[in-house]
């Protein structure tokens, strides 16, 4: 895999200083709110996981499953709901923890579902942040790093469902597309 790969981006000690720095902070503002954590599969689990462990306060977990994309390095524009929450959302104080935002049409989806769910508030937590990809507002409030207008993979993020194990994000080989 790492054969694939033309440079690294962020490195395992990056991003490690990165889950720190973000989750410190998430935990001091909420400490005694008890907040949801809502993780987007797939791409930001791994992101999920070593945040999370960051923040020593009382809080719950859960996953979204939404799709954008459909296996290739373009988004489609259209966004699909493939797996829902499983708690109530009334009332909460979430979180929702992201991968990377791009065109943002994924976010803006998610905000616009939970909102209709009577929530008391929402913030987003993202380990990438692309704002030159935009398409349509959408606005993270913890970014980890902000990338250049690149496709990358690793950590959590694939190409075709690959990659997604690497423990540091970087950029493929243009080979890798261009075989494909
Ligand atoms: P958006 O809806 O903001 O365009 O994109 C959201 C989703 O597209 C992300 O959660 C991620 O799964 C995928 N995506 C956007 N940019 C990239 C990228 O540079 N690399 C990879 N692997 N996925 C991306
Ligand atoms: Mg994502
Ligand atoms: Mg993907």
């Amino acid at each position: 895999m790492d054969n694939d790969i033309e440079r690294v981006l962020y490195s395992v000690q990056d991003i490690q200083e990165a889950c720190k720095r973000l989750g410190t902070q998430m935990a001091e503002e909420y400490k005694d709110k008890n907040p949801l954590i809502v993780g987007v599969l797939k791409g930001a689990a791994l992101f999920m996981t070593d945040v999370i462990r960051q923040m020593d306060i009382s809080a719950e977990l859960d996953f979204i499953d939404v799709s954008s994309y459909h296996g290739g390095t373009e988004s489609s524009g259209e966004v699909k709901l493939e797996h829902d929450l499983s708690i109530d959302v009334a009332g909460r104080d979430i979180i929702i923890v992201e991968d990377i935002i791009d065109s943002g049409r994924s976010l803006k989806f998610m905000l616009d579902l939970l909102k209709e769910r009577h929530v008391n508030s929402i913030k987003v937590c993202t380990l990438l942040d692309k704002p030159s990809g935009r398409v349509v507002e959408a606005k993270a409030d913890y970014v980890g790093f902000i990338v250049p207008n690149e496709f990358v993979v690793g950590y959590g993020l694939d190409y075709r469902n690959q990659y997604r194990n690497l423990p540091y994000v970087g950029v493929l080989k243009p080979a890798i597309y261009e075989n494909k």
